[in-house]
């Protein structure tokens, strides 16, 4: 019985358990489990209304609670969870699949709350654990991190002997017609790109000024746009797993809009993560008052357009890809892999915009690939660990096809 369980109901767990009733050969049975049940029940009711039969079960849980996780698990009894919460649930997620048997797959590295800084090694030590337990875990199964990783690894094993240089390269050329708004969750979205950036060369980190560094790239199908360069997280595993390479960079396109407003933001504070006192009425209409604590950025992403309601008007598409150059048979060579996907495409299939959409397909098809045997191993994974042909040959059939170009013009 291939029974998986997902926690959380946002964009990305919406488009992922689309692919998965889609996909009812793989799947025999959905359980669907976040913050608020409500939101798990609307969600099967949009399912069910776009006329796919299914029978899903949901349920509440608060994931940040290992006990209440390993509840859920013991009465469930999963074989895997698709963690599509936040990142700061990660590490409580693994350790109840841990307690109860259970796999895992996450599209997000952990992060924590108080600190908007991610990198792997708070899940990688959980390696030896899920070794010992026979259970597999995979990390950042979204699109970047994730099919970027099964690119590289496609392009590693396909195409050449040695990767110099690698260049993710993540264009949306969307319009959703608001002022402001983020793609995928506000508060995660804000803290990523007001980070400083960071790349890899000759064996070491170099960090930039926040967005400090910026070129135009041409995207296909889009053409130029200002493009970011940025720190993500799947840099950290793939100069790992690939030694070879001398420079490893990520960049990300944003609007001048979107950059003024972001700006404006930081200058105001309310990109903050710590917490202040504010005096707010109670909400019995008693006309009370008492001092709480906020967190600036939670309060924000609490009144910007909810990234799930952005599909209906988005226009538009995105591009995200790998520009790669290294040797192949002892001679220079250049490759580009991308996938292009169009906001209105993914919002007529699932009624979430391309962003999600990207990410939730390839946590399905990560799923599928665990369920199928193909990505299974005892031990906490990136994506580049495992075969990537398999994982591309299905995202060309779940609506994420990809192509290709060898000897072109990197650009970079
Ligand atoms: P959303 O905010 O739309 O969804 C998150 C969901 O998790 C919500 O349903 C939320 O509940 C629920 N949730 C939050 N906290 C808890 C908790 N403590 N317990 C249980 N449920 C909880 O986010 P997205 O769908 O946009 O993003 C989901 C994940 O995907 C994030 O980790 C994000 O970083 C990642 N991502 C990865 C990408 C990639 O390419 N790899 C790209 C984009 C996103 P509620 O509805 O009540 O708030």
């Amino acid at each position: 019985m291939n029974r998986v369980l997902m926690i959380g109901a946002g964009g990305v767990a919406t488009v992922a358990a689309f692919k998965i009733v889609q996909n009812q050969d793989v799947f025999n049975e959905l359980i669907i489990a976040s913050r608020r049940k409500e939101k798990c029940d609307e969600l099967v009711k949009a399912i069910h209304n776009k006329g796919y039969k299914a029978n899903i079960k949901t349920a509440q849980v608060d994931a940040d609670d290992v006990e209440q996780l390993k509840e859920l698990f013991n009465k469930y009894r999963p074989e895997l969870v698709i963690n599509l919460a936040l990142p700061y649930q990660d590490l409580t997620v693994m350790e109840a699949c841990l307690a109860c048997g259970c796999n895992y797959l996450d599209t997000a590295n952990y992060e924590p709350k108080d600190e908007a800084h991610f990198e792997y090694s708070w899940q990688w030590a959980y390696k030896e654990r899920f070794e010992q337990a026979g259970l597999t875990a995979i990390l950042g199964c979204g699109f970047d991190p994730g099919v970027s990783q099964a690119f590289t690894a496609y392009a590693a094993k396909h195409h050449f002997d040695e990767i110099h240089y690698l260049d993710i390269v993540d264009c949306n050329a969307g319009n959703h017609h608001k002022a402001f708004a983020t793609n995928f969750n506000p508060e995660i979205n804000i803290r990523e790109i007001t980070q400083k950036g960071l790349y890899y060369e000759d064996g070491r980190w170099i960090e930039t000024e926040p967005l400090a560094i910026h070129r135009d790239i041409t995207y296909p199908n889009i053409g130029p746009r200002d493009s970011y360069l940025m720190h993500h997280e799947e840099l950290e595993s793939l100069v790992k797993n690939y030694p070879s390479i001398k420079r490893a960079r990520f960049w990300m396109t944003f609007g001048q809009q979107y950059l003024t407003y972001l700006d404006c933001i930081q200058n105001l504070g309310m990109s903050r993560i710590d917490e202040i006192d504010y005096e707010a009425k109670l909400a019995d209409g008693s006309g009370k008052t008492a001092k709480v604590k906020i967190v600036p950025l939670q309060f924000l992403k609490a009144i910007l357009p909810n990234p799930q309601e952005l599909g209906e008007n988005y226009d538009g598409e995105t591009s995200i890809g790998c520009r790669i150059s290294g040797i192949k048979n002892e001679r220079e060579q250049t490759y580009y892999i991308y996938n292009n996907c169009k906001h209105q495409d993914a919002y007529n299939e699932t009624g979430m915009q391309g962003v999600s959409y990207t990410t939730g397909v390839p946590a399905m098809v990560g799923a599928m690939m665990f369920f199928k045997g193909l990505w299974r191993k005892p031990g906490v994974w990136n994506v580049e660990d495992f075969d990537p042909d398999p994982f591309l040959e299905e995202l060309n059939q779940q609506g994420l096809p990809w192509h290709d170009e060898i000897g072109g013009d990197l650009e970079l």
